[in-house]
């Protein structure tokens, strides 16, 4: 059944074929069709951002050649409204069929990328949307060299010649990376799948990075106590030059690094740390998501104050991960928070805009004037922390930070509803049965200084500075309490056994 949508228009499947006849020039050809109910003028639109990063990209930058037909051929008349945004005048046609090339030489976790030996898709910049027809299904296929293999977190269907996805939302979340040199490796957990796919050269033992790999999912399915997807895709792309980025999906993550080569400690600590924080975002953004980008207008900015939950938190997580998997020492991890810390107390902009504007303001960001900006990332890391900290001291134990998040997925991953700007502050108040207003007054909305050990020493840890470098360390107290001691191994708990 289809109806009207208020442009009037009503389109049933909306159908991409991506083909790169001359893939050294980096262009993809792009087609798509549609069929609609209704006539008159029809708008197709490039995203202006994605969600993982959050300001103006102008994806239409890369597109030329646009043209539009109708299902016979003849040519259909257009012009540009906006930026984004092209207006075909489409009349009566009922059946439309839109040409473009997108040009994709960018090769990072969020972009697209083409050339002789491999395409690597990110939907979101090379496909277009129909405004308002967001949420109907597409169905995506390529016109591939027959050995190259397709990676991807869609499921290919026969019976379409595709790989459909519920809708542009999706389509856009299930990045592919399409080469003939791609190996992949996996793993069972918890009743689902892990796919670790390999491009581009590398230094690596499989059993080995599949082994740590496992470690991480453990941990993090065992303490959220879900599993929400059958299948997760790791696409790694591997590059011979220095390099570390990551982006984020539902059922998959894209992680670009380099140079590959696992013997090295450097490399070994950037893999497990883009690993497991990509895979922490499954819960946080992917589903325990920010109303302001639930499903978001990919033509303007989407804001939230509550960036530093979403990115900075799941970095407090991604180091607690590792920690908890016996991937990082515990000497190691004290010293990675005092040193996140000691980031935090010496950033100068942390005087000048609170961490909640800081999220609002990643749109225009980093702020021109110098020693006005700071990351949200590192503010929401440290945040974590003594949240994590405070709520354990309340409860005497018996709550944490974990229970915010197994509390906000059921409140809301599970009820498909957006998190609201107050919703994590409720949370924690929900949890820890008391108010959290004075804490967010002077640290998120405010500027004021932490006095770090009024929450470390909860966990019986003290912070200093040494005296002579300046440099910070986190230590155990030498006398502590039961409450300290509990709190110290509850806090760091490990329960693996893969
Ligand atoms: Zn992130």
């Amino acid at each position: 059944m289809r109806s009207m949508n208020a442009n009037g228009q009503s389109v049933d499947t909306i159908r991409y074929h991506l083909s790169w006849p001359q893939p050294h020039t980096h262009y993809f050809h792009v087609q798509i069709e549609l069929s609609r109910l209704g006539s008159g003028d029809l708008e197709v639109r490039m995203p202006a951002w994605r969600p993982g990063r959050y300001i103006i990209q102008n994806y239409a930058r890369y597109i030329i050649g646009f043209e539009a037909y109708s299902k016979s051929g003849e040519f259909l008349p257009f012009r540009k409204t906006d930026k984004n945004t092209w207006k075909i005048e489409a009349g009566d046609e009922q059946d439309v069929v839109v040409r473009y090339q997108a040009y994709a030489n960018v090769l990072d976790a969020g972009e697209s990328y083409l050339d002789e030996h491999e395409a690597y898709v990110n939907p979101i910049s090379v496909l277009m949307y129909v405004p308002g027809e967001e949420f109907t299904p597409s169905i995506i296929s390529f016109s591939n060299p027959q050995e190259w293999k397709v990676a991807t977190a869609l499921d290919y269907d026969e019976s379409k010649q595709g790989y459909p996805a519920s809708d542009y939302h999706e389509l856009v979340d299930s990045p592919f990376i399409i080469s003939p040199d791609l190996r992949t490796y996996g793993f069972d957990h918890g009743g689902a799948t892990y796919e670790l796919v390999f491009q581009g050269e590398g230094h690596y033992n499989p059993d080995e990075v599949l082994h740590e790999v496992q470690r991480i999912v453990h941990v993090q399915t065992e303490m959220m106590g879900v599993t929400p997807f059958k299948r997760y895709v790791f696409l790694y792309h591997l590059l011979p030059d220095r390099f570390g980025h990551g982006v984020e999906h539902k059922n998959s993550t894209c992680i670009v690094i380099g140079p590959a080569d696992y013997s090295d400690a450097g490399f070994r600590r950037r893999f497990l740390d883009l690993t497991a924080h990509e895979l922490f975002h499954v819960w946080s953004v992917e589903r325990i998501r920010p109303l302001a980008i639930y499903h978001p207008d990919y033509s303007m900015e989407a804001y939230t104050t509550t960036m530093w939950v979403y990115e900075g938190i799941t970095c407090y997580y991604t180091d607690l991960t590792l920690a908890r998997a016996g991937l990082f020492t515990e000497e190691e991890y004290l010293q990675e928070l005092a040193d996140t810390i000691q980031r935090y107390d010496r950033a100068p902009g942390r005087k000048v805009r609170s961490v909640a504007l800081t999220s609002w303001d990643s749109w225009i960001g980093p702020a021109a004037a110098p020693g006005t900006w700071h990351s949200f990332y590192t503010s929401g890391n440290v945040l974590g922390l003594l949240l994590d900290f405070e709520i354990r001291h309340r409860t005497a134990n018996e709550k944490s930070l974990d229970d915010v998040f197994r509390y906000l997925y059921a409140e809301y991953a599970e009820k498909n509803r957006g998190v609201p700007e107050e919703g994590f502050q409720q949370a924690l108040e929900h949890v820890a049965d008391s108010r959290f207003d004075a804490f967010f007054r002077a640290y998120v909305y405010g500027v004021e200084d932490i006095v770090y050990n009024d929450y470390l020493r909860h966990a019986g840890l003290l912070l200093t500075a040494d005296p002579a470098s300046g440099v910070f360390r986190i230590e155990r107290m030498a006398e502590q309490s039961e409450l300290q001691e509990e709190m110290y191994s509850h806090w760091l708990r490990c329960k693996i056994e893969v």
